[in-house]
């Protein structure tokens, strides 16, 4: 092992996604926001600022439509609601994700079909998903884990063989793209999250893009109860909720827009300088994006090698905390499918709906259908990464990790 310079002395508070300290919320959000109030217009449906980011967040991804909402969470159920499925039809996603791009499925009554992710990645591949196709599959949702996407030519046209729709969950993937072409612009649906700790935040706050008309039309209903807006005879059309993102939102979420591609560019740069400093140390897998692809980093993932490290993934995590780094041994502790709401179908009262409505395929959550998904969590330390880091944070993580990896060689000696 090299000399180890500077030696870890001290311990270095790095910026955090969860305040100031990692977020670039400043001036030009306030001005906005101090726009916004001086309007006294605070709903989305009269004022600005909202349409704004909508026009805004289309136009730098190069798609027709795009519709903010209150959350990623409610951006999943308006891309599912927009499909206007049927109770008890199929959705293929993965194990691997936020509860908020599940909870909308159940939600709408339809089954999330849980698919195996490549431990490589962590994400659903075509292969993956064509294990769970049946006859009630009517979409799939991809989810670029970490802000790594997806193989998306093999999934849309295994989707596309099949004539099913694929809704691209792109909440930890802004401007992430595969070749060359933008996570979200790619599916027939887009659902980005503005949750704190994303990209960029307006600490709630979602969007969905489309390209296809009717779709945009039902999402922008979904948002607001449907009520037909501007028509001659507006109506409640069907079933919708309030989904709105407020102007104060609006506001700070087209301040935080313009300084999103510095924010992925600087990610990226800072992840390429740690990948080049932790190469050569051996039995420590970094993250790799397809070469096609653009990783955008919204989480730095390492995966350990058991067989070298055995104990790595806990010993090393533990050892990076006590540096500072709120590094997350496993990201989620159990795949979704091991969570109440699935494992004892917890959803209205005691009815079990939808569950009730499945093939027992679809339930089956045996550890064997999910080799990939258990070695996946098994294996991998996320250490929180954020464009506010500077180059002696990227030194010290990448010292930190060096010595993590070194002292548990030698315990395991
Ligand atoms: C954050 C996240 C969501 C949910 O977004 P919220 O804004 O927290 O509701 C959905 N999917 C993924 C992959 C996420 O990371």
């Amino acid at each position: 092992m090299p000399e180890l310079s500077p030696p870890l002395n001290t311990v270095i508070a790095l910026p955090s996604d969860q305040d100031a300290t990692g977020r670039s919320l400043g001036n030009e959000e306030m001005a906005l926001l101090a726009d916004a109030i001086a309007t006294g217009t605070l709903t989305s449906t009269k004022g600005a600022f909202v349409r704004t980011l909508q026009e805004r967040f289309s136009s730098l991804l190069g798609v027709e439509h795009a519709y903010a909402c209150a959350s990623g969470t409610a951006a999943v159920h308006c891309a599912i609601a927009a499909l206007d499925l049927e109770p008890g039809d199929e959705v293929i996603t993965t194990p691997i994700t936020d509860m908020g791009a599940l909870a909308p499925l159940l939600y709408q009554g339809v089954i999330p079909v849980f698919a195996d992710v490549e431990v490589a990645s962590c994400n659903l591949t075509a292969r993956t998903i064509e294990q769970r196709l049946s006859p009630r599959t009517k979409a799939i949702v991809a989810t670029h884990l970490f802000g790594n996407p997806c193989d998306m030519e093999d999934i849309l046209s295994l989707a596309a063989s099949r004539g099913i729709p694929v809704i691209e969950d792109c909440a930890q993937a802004f401007m992430a793209s595969d070749r060359g072409r933008y996570v979200g612009t790619m599916g027939a649906v887009g659902c980005f999250s503005l949750q704190q700790g994303k990209h960029i935040t307006t600490g709630e706050g979602g969007i969905v893009t489309t390209a296809d008309a009717k779709l945009a039309r039902r999402m922008e209903l979904f948002i607001n109860k449907a009520w037909g807006y501007g028509d001659p005879a507006p109506d409640h059309y069907f079933l919708a909720l309030n989904y709105r993102m407020s102007e104060l939102q609006g506001a700070v979420g087209v301040a935080q827009l313009e300084k999103l591609e510095a924010a992925v560019a600087r990610r990226i740069s800072l992840a390429n300088a740690l990948t080049a400093k932790l190469e050569d140390i051996e039995g420590i897998v970094l993250p790799l994006a397809r070469p096609t692809a653009r990783h955008v980093y919204w989480k730095y993932c390492i995966r350990v090698d058991s067989a070298l490290y055995p104990d790595g993934v806990s010993s090393i995590s533990r050892f990076l905390k006590e540096r500072g780094i709120a590094a997350a041994p496993r990201y989620i502790q159990k795949p979704a499918f091991r969570c109440a709401v699935f494992s004892e179908q917890r959803t209205f009262g005691k009815s079990r709906w939808p569950f009730t409505l499945a093939t027992p395929e679809a339930l089956d959550y045996s550890a064997e259908r999910f080799p990939g998904t258990f070695a996946a969590l098994d294996g991998i330390i996320v250490v929180p990464w954020n464009d506010r880091y500077s180059d002696e944070h990227v030194d010290y993580i990448a010292t930190a990790i060096r010595e993590a990896a070194g002292a548990a060689v030698r315990r395991a000696a």
